[in-house]
C-alpha cells in the first residue's frame, strides 16, 4: 500500500469538476490533501488550482467512474482518508421516454460506481482502523416522482447501500455518511431551468465537512438538507 507522504489526511472526491463536488473539494482544501476524480480534464485542473490556493496539494485522475477496470487501476492502493462518492446523473423524464442508454447510464454512474470506487480504497481504511466514505444521496432517495423512475430508484439504492455498509465497517473505525441534499442549483438541471430557489452547492459542503469533522466517537449517518423557504426566491443568486 503507497503510503501517504504529507502530513495532512487525503480527500478523495468523484465528481469534483463542477456543481456539489467543486464545491466539497475547495471545501475540504482548507483541511485536506485532495484526489479529484471527474472526466472533464479542463475543470478539473482549474478545481485543483483553486484547492492548491487554499494550500492544499491536489492531484487529479481523469476518470469515468463507471469504467471499473480504469477505477480500479487507477485507485488500487492509494491512501485516502475521506471518500467522497458524489458523481452522478439525472435524466428526468417519464418511463417511455427513457432510453436504455439513459437508463444504463443512470444506474452506471449512480448506482455501479459506488462499488468501483468504494471497493477500491476502503480496505486502506478498515486496515487502519479509521476514515470517512461520504456518499451525496438525495431527498429523491426517499421521494418519487414523475420522470424520475430510474434517478429516485438509483437514489432509493444509496440509502440501502449506504446504511448497510455503515453497519459493516463502523466496528473497524470507519464511518459511513449520506448526505441527502433537495434541489441545489448545478448543471444537473437542464439549461433555462429556474435555480432561484435551490440550495447552493456551497450548503452540501457544508454538510459534508459537518459530517466528516464529527468527534471520533459520533457517527453522523444521515443528513438532509433543504431549501428553506423555496417558494421565496432569493435575490442574491
Ligand atoms: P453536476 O453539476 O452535473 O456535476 C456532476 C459531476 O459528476 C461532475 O463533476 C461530473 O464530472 C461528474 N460525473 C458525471 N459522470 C461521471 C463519470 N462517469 N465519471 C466521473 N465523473 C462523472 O451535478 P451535481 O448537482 O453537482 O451532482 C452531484 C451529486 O449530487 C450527484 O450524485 C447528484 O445526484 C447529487 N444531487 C444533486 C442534487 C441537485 O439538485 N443538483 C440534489 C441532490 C443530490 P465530469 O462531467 O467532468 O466527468
Amino acid at each position: 500500500m503507497t503510503q501517504n507522504v504529507t502530513p495532512r489526511p487525503v480527500a478523495l472526491v468523484t465528481g469534483a469538476s463542477r456543481g456539489i463536488g467543486r464545491a466539497i473539494a475547495t471545501q475540504l482544501a482548507g483541511q485536506y490533501d485532495l484526489i479529484l476524480v471527474a472526466r472533464d480534464q479542463e475543470r478539473l485542473e482549474n478545481v485543483a488550482a483553486t484547492c492548491r490556493e487554499a494550500g492544499a496539494q491536489a492531484r487529479t485522475l481523469f476518470l469515468d467512474v463507471a469504467d471499473a477496470r480504469a477505477t480500479a487501476a487507477a485507485l488500487e492502493g492509494l491512501h485516502v482518508d475521506v471518500l467522497v462518492n458524489n458523481a452522478g446523473v439525472a435524466v428526468l423524464k417519464p418511463f417511455l421516454e427513457l432510453t436504455a442508454e439513459e437508463w444504463s447510464r443512470q444506474v452506471d454512474v449512480n448506482v455501479n460506481a459506488l462499488y468501483h470506487v468504494t471497493r477500491a480504497v476502503l480496505p486502506g481504511m478498515v486496515q487502519r482502523g479509521k476514515g470517512h466514505v461520504c456518499i451525496i444521496g438525495s431527498t429523491a432517495g426517499r421521494n418519487t416522482f414523475v420522470g424520475g423512475t430510474c434517478y429516485t430508484g438509483t437514489k432509493h439504492f444509496v440509502m440501502g447501500f449506504a446504511e448497510s455498509l455503515m453497519l459493516e465497517v463502523r466496528d473497524a473505525g470507519v464511518g459511513v455518511a449520506v448526505i441527502t441534499p433537495g434541489s441545489v442549483a448545478t448543471d444537473l438541471f437542464p439549461e433555462g431551468s429556474n435555480l432561484t430557489w435551490m440550495l447552493e452547492p456551497q450548503n452540501v459542503a457544508d454538510a459534508v465537512a459537518f459530517a466528516v469533522n464529527a468527534p471520533p466517537h459520533m457517527l453522523v449517518h444521515r443528513l438532509e438538507v433543504r431549501p428553506l423557504s423555496p417558494k421565496r426566491p432569493r435575490n442574491s443568486f
